[in-house]
Parts: structure tokens; C-alpha cells; sequence
């Protein structure tokens, strides 16, 4: 069990008070040391108050990409889990897991931010630093943030895991308004780079049973890596992943490559000296990233989508293409035009493009109750 401290601001809050009632022992503490190792921090779980603005774009948005504009809610920071090629250990200055306790100001502020635009559709994720759901089961945000989004007619939330902790959350009021994601990779990347994580089947189970309780749900096959026997690996994942799910609920589906910035190459290597992830060769790219060379993305990506598209039925997965009730909406994460037009034969022209394209993609298969999307809508932010 972790440590877990608490901020005396937020003694109060009802996921502290959950923790008296699961008799899970807590510290209250006015001062902390600030705890620089990210892997300490780990094991050490401070309930903190919110601090000034808490929703924003995705860090990683670069117009030299072609990004999604997913925004994201800071309720976590730092995470159980401990992937090799996590970016956390190159970006906290802070280590120490952080969960906000005061989830209400949380909502006032998505809610004033979703108000403040009611004609745009907003996709609001709570997994920019760390996981959405791991630490659910000692302090339980999501019902409470699930319950909420059910009521915003122009926001849908989005869980991200590589936990199967969904116990908690199969009876909630969603309202089809949260898409519960999973980050996916082939058993071997599961098993030897993504420590601590649901291993693969239990992630599987965990989507088939909120599969059941009718949620949306979202696909993130992203950081595809190379490893021995990588293509027949990433078949069998998809093979698995469409079997656990009712493709008709599937929001979205991306795609991405292994990337990191060069001076994580050497924090990889000294915290996971068994890993050999950074020994392909790789390019830097416009947004300072290391990244495969183009010609072996290309064929990961080309393996990947048309196993893919095989499998859901499809001849055509291009988010470009008219939208059909069951083709869930398709991206690459950080890539740029040249592959989305080697795949489709052409390319969201901006990053709000592809927004109105998620907002057109889940209005016309999900709910004509969110604004109808307009191009002026988008276009101009
Ligand atoms: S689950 Fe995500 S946030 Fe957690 S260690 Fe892995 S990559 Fe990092």
C-alpha cells in the first residue's frame, strides 16, 4: 500500500472520507518536501487541493503536427505504474503522486469553460499526467466526474487506462457521455515494458465488462514498438481487442509510434537497463521527438490498419470518408500530413479540422443532442 498524505484543506472531501470508511490509514501534513524522484513518488499518494486552472489543451498540441485538441482536466499527477517509456520521468519536477480532493471545483471549472463555448463539442480527458482510473480503488474520482459529464450537453469525457479498474463505475448514470479508453500494446510490450500495469487479458476483460454496461469506449493502439515478432503480435491484439467490445460503441481508434524527447533516451536506459527500446535507429522530428525512421512507420502503421480494417469489416477507415454508424472515428496521434496522406490519400488540413471532425463523427453515430457542428465553429479557434 501506498502512502497516502493529505492537504488539511481537503479533510473533508468525500474521497477522504471514503478512505476512513475503507479504514485505509492517512497522514494529515501541513508541509511537504517536494519529492524529485519520480519513482518515489510513486509510493507516495498526497490528496492535494485544485490550484488555479485545471482544464487545458493537451501539452503535447504542435501545429507541425496534425493533433486532435483533445483537452485535458489535471486530477491526477503522477502515476502507479511504471512504463519504460513513460514521459513522467523526464517531465515531473515534482514527483510525488497527486490526486485533487476538491473534484467539485474540478467540475465548476469544466462546466464554466464548456459554457462559455455551447456551440463546440469538447473531448476532456483526465490522463495528460498519469492514469485515469489506477488509483480508483483508494481514491474513487471518476463516478463523481462520470456523473457530472452526463449532464454537459456539449463535453464527453474520456477515462484513459492500462488498469482494469471498473468495477467501480459499471453502475453509473454515464449517459453515453464518458468513453472509457485503454491504452493497448501487443502481450510482450504488455508484459515487459508497461511494469505494474493490468496485464493484457485483464485489460480485455475490463473493456468487455464496460462494453456491457453500455459505455462508449476508446482505443489507443499508441506506442506501437518493434520487437521480436511485432507484426503477428499486433494481429492477435487487434484480433483480441474487437472481440471484447461491440464495435458499434467504439468512439475512436489512433495510432502512434514510439517517441520521446533525446535527453529521455538516457533516463530510460539508467531506469530500465533491461530495456531495449532505444536501440532502434531513429530520426528527430519537427517537434524535437526521436521517432522510428518514416519508411518503418509506414509499415508498422500499413500492418496495423489493414489487420484492422479486416477485422471491423471495413474498406475504408479514413476519418475523412462520409460517416457511418459503424465506423469509429480513426487518427494517428502526432503525426504529420505526409502519413495521414499516404494512408487516406489526403489529410485533416488543421488541427481544428480534425476536431470538427471528432464533433461531426460523434454527433452523427453517438447523439444529436450535442450542438450540430459547424465548420465556423471550429475553424476559427
Ligand atoms: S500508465 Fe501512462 S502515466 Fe502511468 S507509467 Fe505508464 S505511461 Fe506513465
Amino acid at each position: 500500500m501506498s502512502k497516502i498524505k493529505v492537504d488539511p484543506s481537503q479533510e473533508q472531501q468525500a474521497i477522504v472520507e471514503q478512505l476512513s470508511a475503507l479504514g485505509i490509514p492517512y497522514q494529515v501534513e501541513k508541509q511537504d518536501d517536494v519529492i524529485s524522484n519520480y519513482r518515489k513518488g510513486k509510493k507516495n499518494i498526497h490528496v492535494v487541493p485544485k490550484k488555479g486552472e485545471s482544464m487545458d489543451t493537451c501539452a503535447t498540441i504542435s501545429d507541425k503536427y496534425i493533433c486532435c485538441n483533445v483537452k485535458v482536466l489535471k486530477s491526477v499527477s503522477n502515476c502507479p505504474y511504471d512504463c519504460s517509456y513513460c514521459f513522467l520521468q523526464n517531465y515531473l519536477n515534482d514527483g510525488t503522486t497527486k490526486v485533487v480532493g476538491d473534484i467539485k471545483s474540478l467540475m465548476d471549472e469544466v462546466k464554466e469553460k464548456c459554457a462559455a463555448e455551447p456551440d463546440r463539442f469538447f473531448r476532456i480527458g483526465t490522463w495528460e499526467l498519469g492514469d485515469s482510473l489506477a488509483l480508483e480503488d483508494v481514491l474513487p474520482q471518476a463516478r463523481f466526474l462520470i456523473e457530472e459529464f452526463a449532464s454537459i450537453p456539449n463535453a464527453v469525457l474520456e477515462l484513459k487506462t492500462k488498469s482494469d479498474c471498473v468495477d467501480s463505475i459499471l453502475d453509473a448514470a454515464h449517459n453515453h457521455r464518458t468513453v472509457v479508453s485503454w491504452s493497448l500494446n501487443s502481450e510482450y510490450i504488455v508484459d515487459y515494458q508497461e511494469h505494474k500495469t493490468a496485464s493484457l487479458p485483464k485489460r480485455l476483460a475490463a473493456l468487455k465488462k464496460v462494453t456491457e454496461a453500455g459505455y462508449l469506449v476508446g482505443l489507443h493502439f499508441d506506442p506501437m514498438i518493434i520487437h521480436e515478432g511485432w507484426k503477428e503480435q499486433y494481429k492477435a491484439l487487434i484480433e483480441q481487442v474487437i472481440a471484447s467490445t461491440n464495435p458499434d460503441q467504439i468512439a475512436w481508434i489512433s495510432l502512434g509510434s514510439l517517441r520521446f524527447n533525446p535527453e529521455m533516451k538516457k533516463k530510460i536506459e539508467q531506469n530500465f537497463p533491461a530495456s531495449s527500446i532505444t536501440h532502434s535507429e531513429m530520426v528527430k522530428g519537427d517537434d524535437g521527438k526521436m521517432r522510428y525512421v518514416k519508411p518503418l512507420r509506414i509499415e508498422m502503421y500499413d500492418v496495423f490498419l489493414s489487420h484492422l480494417k479486416g477485422c471491423l469489416g471495413l474498406d475504408d477507415i479514413s476519418p475523412l470518408s462520409p460517416i457511418k454508424k459503424s465506423t469509429p472515428l480513426f487518427y494517428f496521434c502526432m503525426e504529420r500530413w505526409d502519413i495521414w496522406q499516404r494512408f487516406f490519400g489526403e489529410s485533416p488540413t488543421s488541427i481544428q479540422h480534425l476536431d470538427l471532425l471528432f464533433a461531426q463523427n460523434f454527433y452523427e453515430r453517438f447523439g444529436q443532442n450535442i450542438p450540430f457542428p459547424t465548420i465556423e465553429n471550429y475553424l476559427s479557434k
